[in-house]
């Protein structure tokens, strides 16, 4: 004689090997109590994995969102910056466009003027 187990129908005590509670009739297999058991127990393992597969899935999700955000705000201001350092070329170029006329002018009226 092993284990005594408890009724579950009455709470009775008796021994393992017996298949029915000898109070209340109840039938109890401990067999498949164990099969339920492992099953629920392997349910439960499989729902703590899928939670902490989302937990880490979440986490890598946060992840490439900061590493997308920041990615993105890098390509912004890089853009910025190259639109204003071309913007700049631009004016530059013009500046020395307008000077360059400005000189013209002043070479031929300066030429004009030495004239008699
Ligand atoms: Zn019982």
């Amino acid at each position: 004689m092993g284990k005594t187990i408890i009724c579950e129908k009455c709470g009775g005590h008796y021994d393992i090997s017996l298949v029915r509670c000898p109070y209340c009739g109840a039938g109890y297999l401990p067999a498949e109590e164990d099969e339920y058991m492992d099953s629920m127990e392997e349910v439960r393992q499989d729902l703590e994995d899928s939670v902490n597969r989302s937990e880490k899935h979440i986490g890598k999700s946060v992840g490439l969102i900061v590493v997308g955000i920041t990615a993105g705000v890098v390509m912004i201001i890089l853009i910025i910056m190259l639109f204003l350092s071309l913007s700049k070329e631009k004016e530059s170029e013009k500046n020395r466009q307008l000077k360059e006329e400005f000189l013209n002018d002043q070479q031929i009226t300066m030429d004009l003027g030495d004239e008699p």
